[in-house]
C-alpha cells in the first residue's frame, strides 16, 4: 500500500532515510583522477551511460593528459576517439572549445564557480554542479539527472518536470547536507529498482510511501500516464 506522507518535507526525509540504509556507500560512478578528467567525463555522460563513458575515457585519458592536449586536439580525431558515445561529434567540439577557454581564460585550471563553469561551451548547470561537488567540494545545488527527475516525481516530492525547476523545488525541502548524496541515492535506486520502464515495486523499500506504486496505484506520476 503506497501512500505519500503528509508533507513533501517529511516525504523526502523518509525517502532519504530509507535509501541511506539501502545504499550506504553510493557515490559518483564516473572514473576520473583529476578535475579536468572529471569535467570531461561529465560532459561526455550527457544522455549516455556512465558505463560506456568509463570504457571510452580509459583510453582517452591516456592519450590526452593536459588542458593543452585537449585545446590543441583535432575535433574530428577526438570525436573518433570517443566514437561509441552518444553525440560524440558535438561533445568533441565542446571538449576542445572548453579546454581552450580554460587554457586562455583560467590559467589552465578548471573554474570553481557556477558562472564560470556554465560559460564553458556545452556545460550546463547539471554538469557544473557535479564538477563543483566532486572536483572542488563545493555544494551549490542538487544535481538533477534523469533518475532524480523520475523518482522525485514518482514519489510525489515534486510536480515540476524541467530539471532546473525540480532543483529549485527540491532545494528548500532537502537539508543542505544531503544535497549531494540525494542524487547518488536516487541514481542507485533508479538503476537497481525504480527503473524507467519496469520498476520492481514489490521489492522496493519505498513502496509503502510511494503514491506511484504499481501494487495499488494505476498511474506513474513520473509520466502522468497509466502503468502499462
Ligand atoms: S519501484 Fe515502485 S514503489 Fe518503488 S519508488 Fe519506484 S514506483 Fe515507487
Amino acid at each position: 500500500m503506497g501512500t505519500r506522507l503528509d508533507s513533501r518535507e517529511t516525504q523526502v526525509l523518509e525517502v532519504l532515510d530509507r535509501l541511506y540504509e539501502e545504499y550506504p556507500d553510493t557515490t559518483i560512478s564516473l572514473n576520473f583522477s583529476n578535475r579536468l578528467e572529471l569535467l570531461i567525463a561529465v560532459m561526455l555522460s550527457a544522455q549516455c551511460t556512465d558505463e560506456r563513458v568509463n570504457k571510452e575515457t580509459e583510453h582517452l585519458f591516456e592519450k590526452y593528459e593536459t588542458v593543452e592536449d585537449y585545446a590543441d586536439a583535432d575535433v574530428d580525431e577526438l570525436s573518433e576517439d570517443i566514437g561509441s558515445i552518444t553525440y560524440h561529434n558535438s561533445k568533441a567540439d565542446y571538449v576542445v572549445s572548453s579546454a581552450r577557454t580554460i587554457r586562455d581564460e583560467h590559467g589552465g585550471e578548471v573554474p570553481d564557480t557556477m558562472d564560470e563553469l556554465t560559460e564553458l561551451k556545452g556545460v550546463g548547470r547539471k554538469t557544473a554542479n557535479v564538477v563543483l561537488q566532486h572536483g572542488h567540494d563545493i555544494v551549490e545545488g542538487i544535481v538533477v539527472d534523469t533518475h532524480v527527475q523520475r523518482l522525485s516525481r514518482r514519489l510525489g516530492i515534486t510536480e515540476e518536470t524541467a530539471p532546473e525547476k525540480i532543483e529549485t523545488d527540491l532545494m528548500p525541502l532537502v537539508p543542505e547536507d544531503d544535497w549531494q548524496q540525494l542524487t547518488h541515492l536516487f541514481i542507485s535506486h533508479g538503476r537497481a529498482t525504480c527503473t524507467a520502464r519496469n520498476p520492481d515495486c514489490a521489492e522496493c523499500v519505498l513502496e509503502g510511501i510511494c503514491p506511484s506504486s504499481k501494487l495499488d496505484g494505476d498511474v506513474d506520476l513520473a509520466s502522468g500516464e497509466a502503468w502499462s
